[in-house]
């Protein structure tokens, strides 16, 4: 089986590479929190201790970091992947980062001999666990051809949007629409609540009419609808507010730069920028419903 290099082992990071170790590859890990890769450890992967270390044998490296910033030092740095891997390796940036950053980190390892994709991921925690995760990717054809093998055994969905950087903007429109959505549902939510109906009632209601969305019948906001989503564990390991934050902050340049009118996009931002500034960056987007719903 091929040799993985792992950069990244957070929410998402983590039940991905621990998918690719059940599958039979053999996977180096590494995080900048150790605790991340002692999980994968004792799953049957090797720690690495430096960035370098998880690539610089590996055929294929996958990498799903929080942001630009983490990105362009994990492949750009002094230490990183452009410098430490071997030519021709397999690189799959999974994390959500504006479409120039995947543009030039993408010419940076063209111009070193690399192969690489953008390939930005929708299905939350749970589509990462059950290996069920929406890859939108960006790059040349016969790289993702490449890249498909091991993608399909971390998700079931491959949609490739067009050159580099094109997954990074389906993926934003993807999530702008997404934050609109979990606002409105905990704006519904909480009226029917506020006039006395139970909001395992209210949430059947809408989910067979008109008003159906992903937010309400997958991810709902409310306590007490549903197992096994955020709302259900106080908020704790899903979508981070600060990362919903960042992404509507991308859309929102993006609209910017091609003066494409995104009102309620913009209005997501403030309402999600006050809940990240209120001291909520770690806990799930849908917790949302708690600033709008004080009860
Ligand atoms: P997370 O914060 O849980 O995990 C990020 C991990 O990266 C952390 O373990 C952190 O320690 C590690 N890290 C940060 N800087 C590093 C560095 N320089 N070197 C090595 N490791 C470093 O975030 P997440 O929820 O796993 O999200 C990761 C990416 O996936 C983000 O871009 C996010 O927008 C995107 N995403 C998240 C979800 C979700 O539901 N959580 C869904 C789709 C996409």
């Amino acid at each position: 089986m091929q040799q993985i290099g792992f950069v990244g082992l957070g929410n998402m990071g983590g039940p991905m590479a621990l998918n690719l170790v059940k599958a039979g590859y053999h996977l180096t890990a590494y995080d900048v929190m150790p605790e991340a890769v002692h999980k994968l450890v004792a799953a049957g992967a090797t720690a690495a201790k430096t960035v370098a270390d998880a690539v610089s044998a590996a055929e294929i490296v996958i990498t799903m970091l929080p942001g630009d910033t983490q990105v362009k030092q994990v492949y750009m740095g002094d230490k990183g992947v452009l410098n430490s891997g071997k030519k021709k390796t397999l690189l799959i940036d999974c994390s959500t980062i504006s479409a120039q950053v995947a543009q030039d980190v993408a010419i940076a390892a063209a111009t070193q001999g690399f192969d690489m994709i953008d390939a930005p991921v929708s299905g939350g925690t749970s589509g990462a666990a059950s290996a069920t995760l929406t890859f939108i990717i960006g790059g040349k054809n016969a790289v993702v051809e490449r890249a498909k093998p091991v993608l399909e055994k971390m998700g079931k969905n491959f949609f490739h949007a067009g050159d580099h950087g094109a997954g990074q903007i389906a993926k934003i429109c993807n999530n702008m629409l997404l934050a609109v959505l979990m606002i409105g549902t905990s704006e519904a939510l909480n009226l029917g609540v506020a006039y006395g109906l139970d909001p395992k009632v209210i949430s059947n209601i809408i989910s067979k009419s008109s008003g159906r969305n992903w937010a309400l019948e997958m991810y709902n906001p409310m306590p007490g609808v549903m197992d096994n989503v955020p709302s259900a564990r106080q908020y704790s390991g899903g979508f981070g507010t600060g990362l919903m934050v960042k992404d509507l902050g991308l859309a929102e340049e993006a609209a910017l730069a091609k003066k494409a009118p995104t009102p309620l996009g913009s209005l997501a931002r403030q309402l999600y920028q006050l809940h990240d500034q209120a001291g909520n960056r770690s806990l799930d987007f849908s917790s949302i419903i708690q600033m709008i719903g004080k009860r």
